[in-house]
């Protein structure tokens, strides 16, 4: 939409390939209906469905942005660090954490790990299209980065380069502090941004915990009860967006 903005009220796009079919084949578009595109970066448009054919979908630009209540986009930054889970979690993990409002995905390969990413790639081929659909179900403009999956020594590292207010937490089934009281006693103001690490369903090594520390994590607990990996990034992320985000 950014690039068509000159002259955007008489712009046509062509929707093709995959969005195409789920346009006809999901949606049931026809000609008339109205139809919101986004580029995944942040900018959406308001148009309008001028022919169906097989295999692409005309549409028509109005030129108008959305107009919303509210943004989808929150304030507060999230960044999940997720250790790299059995595929059908792993899945539900980056699904549920799109539309909780997460921007960016890292995954983590830890000691523990069960699953490992593939050399080919095609996990994480598989973890963006399954992110983009929850991004474009969720009526985000924006669609989260996966990054490929990388040792947690090195996701450390580049979470010690986020600057300027960000936070940095470990979910760690062992820790004492409750992450709602963490909340409530010691959040600090100005936050901007959260890095939320997850472990795998084998938990975390006590090398890893400490590396982490080292590296300026809080450890917190989600609770009592031990949840499974997946489970455990929706509730941080949601106690985070309850707290800061919206
Ligand atoms: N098998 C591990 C154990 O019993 O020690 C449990 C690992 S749990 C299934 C996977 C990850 O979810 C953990 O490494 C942690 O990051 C997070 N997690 C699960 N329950 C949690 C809790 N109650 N508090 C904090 N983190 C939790």
């Amino acid at each position: 939409p950014q690039r068509l903005a000159a002259g955007m009220e008489t712009a046509t796009v062509v929707v093709d390939g995959a969005e195409a079919r789920r346009l006809r084949r999901v949606m049931r578009a026809r000609p008339g209906q109205a139809i919101e595109l986004f580029d995944g970066q942040g900018h959406s448009v308001e148009g309008c469905i001028h022919a169906v054919e097989p295999g692409r979908v005309v549409v028509r630009l109005e030129g108008r942005s959305p107009d919303r209540a509210a943004s989808p986009e929150a304030g507060l930054r999230l960044v999940l660090l997720q250790a790299v889970a059995k595929s059908g979690r792993m899945e539900l993990a980056l699904e549920k954490a799109t539309e909780l409002g997460v921007h960016e995905i890292w995954p983590v390969v830890t000691h523990r790990c069960v699953a490992r990413p593939d050399a080919g790639g095609q996990r994480v081929m598989r973890w963006r299209r399954v992110v983009e659909t929850a991004a474009r179900q969720a009526g985000r403009s924006v669609v989260p980065v996966v990054r490929p999956p990388v040792p947690w020594r090195e996701a450390l590292d580049r979470a010690g380069l986020l600057e300027g207010g960000w936070l940095r937490l470990l979910a760690g089934e062992k820790a004492r502090l409750p992450l709602t009281r963490w909340l409530r006693e010691r959040s600090p103001q100005g936050v901007s941004g959260a890095v939320v690490a997850i472990g795998p369903e084998g938990g975390w090594s006590e090398e890893e915990t400490d590396a982490a520390i080292g590296c300026g994590f809080e450890v917190v607990s989600l609770g009592p009860r031990i949840l499974r990996t997946e489970t455990a990034g929706w509730l941080a992320l949601a106690l985070l967006q309850a707290w800061w985000g919206d």
